[in-house]
């Protein structure tokens, strides 16, 4: 058995626990099923809260995006509100960022392993897809949207009418300033989408829909034809060159594990899935690698740990689940918009839905 913590998954949760645990002294291993670092379906936005947390861990926000995002954009039946967010934010792309934080990782001192899949947790050890057991006194699971057999979160989680991310890139100088420095949110009935400009220019459109939406338009591309037709503003950020539309699907949005088991953490969407329209889920994925290492690093067993932080994240995913609720019902929630940006409620909404940074 490997005395060192073995780290399942090289996304942010990962990545941030590898730094944390190589800067206490260890030398943790990372698995990564993927040979080179992708683009990860993902809306890119980073809060002031994560870029605090990703400066502790070496990397600055300018290095992501040098130009920040200073305000949110909410769109809903032809009402449009905008307000400054309460410190600036950018908008990354995934490849960028998941490079530089396992980057990092291997500078401080982890060893990461490329290319190894892990099909299941046996008895808190990983079996490796060639049939090898890897144990270790400590995993940290972070496999992030994908469960992984004998660890999976439950399938209740996805809900009755389960969610989809999907995801499209536009170029163009037009799309560009339309968006300019905000992060937007373009709701309509059982979804919204997310626009930010990332560090190249392009906008990085990322929706969350439920299944029962999509079924009903027949295809991404007619449900994306159908949302430009009925949201015009949102027409104007498809327009440009397109990359293809990607999907995921079973978001389990508003699970958290709630109990854990000594010797294990998880971390990342396998502690708390917080719907995505907070922007928050990296801040969740980072906070708790950091946070998990630590605890580890001081003796504090995993279940203690995992009971700690599904406490910590009990706000931010229950606040954001019911503002989820909510923008999927435009006609309940575009009245109310207006007044909502004059008495500074959606300022409070942005600052609940953050996690607490170790
Ligand atoms: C539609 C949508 C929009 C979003 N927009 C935002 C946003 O704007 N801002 C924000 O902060 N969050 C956003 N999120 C949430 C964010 O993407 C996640 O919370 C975040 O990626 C979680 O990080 P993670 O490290 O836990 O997992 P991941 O980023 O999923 O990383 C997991 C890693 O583990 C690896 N892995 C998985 N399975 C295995 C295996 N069996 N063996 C070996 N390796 C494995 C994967 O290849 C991957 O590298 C969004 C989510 C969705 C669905």
């Amino acid at each position: 058995m490997r005395r060192e913590p073995l780290i399942l998954g090289g996304g942010p949760a990962g990545s941030a626990a590898a730094i944390t645990l190589a800067r206490g002294g260890t030398r943790p291993l990372v698995i990564e099923r993927t040979r080179e670092t992708g683009d990860a379906l993902c809306g890119g936005f980073l809060s002031w809260r994560t870029l605090e947390t990703l400066a502790r861990l070496g990397i600055e926000a300018e290095a992501l995006n040098r130009a920040p995002v200073t305000r949110v954009r909410i769109f809903a039946r032809g009402r449009v509100v905008e307000t400054a967010l309460p410190a600036p934010a950018v908008g990354v792309s995934r490849a960028r960022l998941d490079s530089l934080l396992l980057d990092h990782a291997v500078s401080d001192g982890a060893a990461v392993e490329r290319g190894v899949v892990a099909r299941a947790i046996e008895g808190g050890a990983i079996r490796t897809g060639d049939g090898a057991l890897l144990e270790s006194a400590a995993l940290f699971l972070a496999s992030g949207k994908h469960d992984v057999r004998g660890a999976a979160r439950p399938a209740e989680a996805r809900g009755t009418d389960p969610t989809l991310g999907l995801r499209t890139r536009r170029h163009g100088a037009a799309v560009a300033h339309c968006v300019g420095d905000a992060i937007e949110l373009h709701l309509f009935d059982r979804g919204y989408a997310g626009v930010v400009l990332q560090e190249d220019g392009s906008a990085n459109v990322c929706l969350a829909i439920r299944r029962s939406r999509l079924a009903e338009a027949g295809s991404t591309d007619a449900l994306l034809a159908a949302l430009a037709t009925e949201l015009p503003a949102f027409a104007d950020r498809l327009a440009g060159d397109a990359t293809p539309i990607e999907a995921i699907a079973n978001v389990p949005y508003g699970w958290r594990a709630r109990h854990g088991t000594d010797g294990c953490y998880r971390l990342g969407d396998q502690a708390a899935v917080i719907p995505s329209l907070a922007g928050e889920g990296m801040g969740i994925a980072l906070a708790s690698g950091v946070s998990a290492a630590q605890a580890w690093l001081a003796g504090e067993q995993g279940a203690a740990w995992q009971a700690r932080f599904a406490r910590q994240t009990a706000r931010p995913v229950t606040i954001a689940s019911a503002i989820r609720a909510m923008a999927e019902r435009p006609p309940m929630i575009a009245p109310l918009l207006p007044l909502a940006a004059r008495v500074g409620l959606i300022d409070a909404v942005a600052a609940a839905t953050r996690i607490a940074q170790a």
